[in-house]
């Protein structure tokens, strides 16, 4: 048991080295607030010292007072002081709530930002894994009241030692065994102190990912996107059910943590009345022969029932730092990711302008986690200033080849080349300012439709945007809005106007048009699109490609046939490719996809 009991506490320790760091993080967000907070802990901290010194000298006044004037006096005065500190003390504390919320609300911010920072730039491929979103999920939800509390337990400690250090210091004029005695009887209550606190944080660790199954639950039960089908399908009661069966477990898990935890509280608690008593006892027995006047009775009493109560506030103080630095743990592992799609040490700059074009050497590719590879042996050459277009089944594996040439992931085997240069050789973010993207699934940004769109080149200008708009066939979108280009699209924010699902692809597609890139990758640009507006696309799609490199992913066969050449992708490798009329001779895939489209389709082309 004392074994444990060591190995725990040693395990505590080892945790208090995020305390520095957590410490750094206050002052670096509110550096000036943290120094006024900590005078005001240490000035806290002594004001209770003052008041017991105080006490025993005005109850021995008043004693006094009783034979001389002189001594009425000196109980008036002292009597005055201690109400005057009372009321320093009173305000210190308003002044100490000033000055804590001022920075809790700096540091709260001050870790948003770095959480932020990080989630916006790690590596695509942790928001794969689950264990990032946990990290994620604890750090976005301890992380805005962790690092405050740990600077509150940090404080009170600070003040409730230095207040202790002071009571020991009162209590050692009768006993400096009496201070020792305190501090002894207390090692029961912070063996189970920092024992729950281990045994809270391995729960909420093992907790997360059903808290976050909970929240999964939640979002579905009130977001805008679910509710239709929330509606159609019925399935408001399911998701409640299961809502509440997990809240439930979660519920009963922690009671029954909680009471065991209470019930050693209580046994440890048991140990220090022991120890009030006998102290008690003594000083009594002390006064009655002689040894002790009234004054030092009130005076030790005072001291050691503080003493007592710090000693336990101390111990709590010690428990809530060594839990909150737990946590912290976590956030800083999460600030700590490290992305390994990195530019290397030694640069070589991205072509502005594709003179030989992409190339998929041999790529193998798997996406982190899983044991499929969804490219193997991939070979693809897209030729400079022409158009490509990828068509093939559903999980071919198209989208994927726009993830790995913006460089989000890397391959396993092989590699993505500009003009014969691997992209590993250029830095990520270069690459990704000559590329730009239609996603299939693009944002729909709740900002004005001008900003929408400006989002693709922040330094366009709005003659640029309304071009790019013209271009997307955007323009008759946000025209028919009641403030135009200004208009806020999406309901978010109030006056918000919603859009319908081809018109959001319409205006995602500006965006990427408005970028000034030499590589310029579109997923299913056409897939929202009613026909009449995909054969007017269609028509000015080249001039809009000019000068592009540009890959074409689309399901429509009355897109891809637009392309100089097209690629069917199917097993993860290139599996025919040619023109639309070279592909129909060849009486391969295409040509079956293509006869089996047009049956369904019919629709209002011109080859
Ligand atoms: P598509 O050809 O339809 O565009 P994708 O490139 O999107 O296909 O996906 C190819 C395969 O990779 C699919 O089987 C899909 O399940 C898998 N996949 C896509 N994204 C991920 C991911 N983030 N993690 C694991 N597997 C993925």
């Amino acid at each position: 048991m004392l074994r444990v009991a060591r190995d725990k506490l040693s395990a505590g320790a080892a945790e208090l080295r995020h305390l520095p760091r957590a410490l750094r993080l206050a002052y670096e967000a509110a550096p000036r607030w943290t120094v006024g907070w900590l005078a005001l802990l240490l000035l806290q901290g002594l004001l209770p010292l003052a008041t017991v010194t105080l006490t025993g000298v005005f109850v021995d006044a008043i004693a006094g007072a009783v034979q001389t004037r002189a001594g009425l006096r000196r109980a008036i005065i002292t009597a005055a002081l201690i109400a005057a500190i009372l009321v320093i003390g009173e305000l210190l504390r308003s002044a100490a709530t000033l000055v804590r919320t001022a920075q809790a609300d700096l540091i709260q911010d001050h870790i948003s930002s770095l959480i932020h920072r990080k989630s916006s730039t790690v590596d695509l491929a942790f928001y794969d894994s689950a264990e990032y979103y946990d990290d994620l999920h604890r750090a976005r939800t301890e992380a805005a009241y962790r690092p405050i509390a740990l600077l509150e337990s940090c404080g009170s400690l600070l003040q409730n030692a230095v207040t202790l250090l002071a009571m020991a210091a009162v209590l050692a004029q009768f006993g400096v065994w009496l201070a020792g005695g305190l501090i002894l009887s207390a090692i029961p209550a912070a063996y189970v102190y920092l024992s729950y606190a281990v045994k809270q944080h391995l729960w909420r660790m093992r907790t997360t990912a059903g808290e976050r199954r909970s929240w999964y639950y939640d979002a579905q039960l009130t977001s805008g996107e679910a509710a239709p089908e929330l509606r159609l399908f019925g399935l408001g009661p399911v998701f409640r059910e299961r809502f509440l069966g997990i809240r439930k477990r979660l519920r009963d898990e922690r009671l029954a943590l909680t009471r065991k935890q209470a019930a050693g509280e209580f046994a440890a608690g048991a140990s220090a009345f022991l120890v009030t008593g006998a102290a008690v006892a003594w000083i009594v027995w002390r006064a009655v022969r002689g040894y002790a006047t009234l004054g030092d009775v009130a005076m030790f009493y005072q001291a050691f029932q503080q003493g007592l109560k710090l000693t336990r506030s101390v111990l709590e103080n010690i428990r809530e730092l060594y839990a909150n630095t737990l946590f912290l743990g976590h956030l800083f592992r999460f600030l700590d990711l490290k992305s390994s799609i990195e530019a290397p040490a030694a640069l070589v700059p991205a072509p502005a302008r594709l003179t030989g074009g992409i190339r998929f050497r041999d790529v193998k590719f798997q996406y982190p986690g899983s044991a499929r590879a969804v490219l193997s042996g991939f070979t693809l050459d897209v030729p400079a200033g022409r158009i490509t277009a990828i068509v093939g089944p559903n999980g071919a594996g198209k989208t994927t080849l726009v993830k790995l040439l913006c460089r989000f992931y890397d391959p396993v085997a092989g590699g993505v080349e500009l003009d014969g240069i691997d992209l590993r050789e250029m830095s990520p973010e270069e690459i990704r300012r000559r590329v730009t993207v239609l996603f299939q699934e693009p944002v729909h940004y709740c900002a004005p439709a001008c900003e929408n769109i400006g989002y693709g080149n922040q330094e366009a200008g709005r003659a640029a945007i309304a071009e790019a708009a013209e271009l997307a066939g955007a323009d008759s979108v946000v025209r028919r809005l009641p403030n135009g280009y200004d208009a806020v699209l999406g309901r978010w924010f109030d006056e918000g106007t919603e859009l319908s699902t081809g018109e959001w692809q319409r205006i995602a597609l500006a965006r990427a048009f408005l970028r000034d890139a030499t590589i310029m990758l579109l997923d299913e640009p056409t897939s929202a699109m009613d026909p009449w507006a995909e054969s007017d696309w269609l028509k000015r799609f080249r001039g809009l490609a000019e000068g592009k490199t540009t890959m074409l992913i689309t399901h429509r066969l009355t897109t891809a046939m637009h392309a100089d050449r097209i690629c069917v992708v199917e097993g993860g490798r290139v599996a025919e490719s040619g023109t639309h009329a070279e592909l129909l001779a060849l009486g391969g895939l295409y040509a079956a996809a293509w006869t089996a489209q047009m049956s369904f389709d019919q629709l209002p082309v011109s080859p």
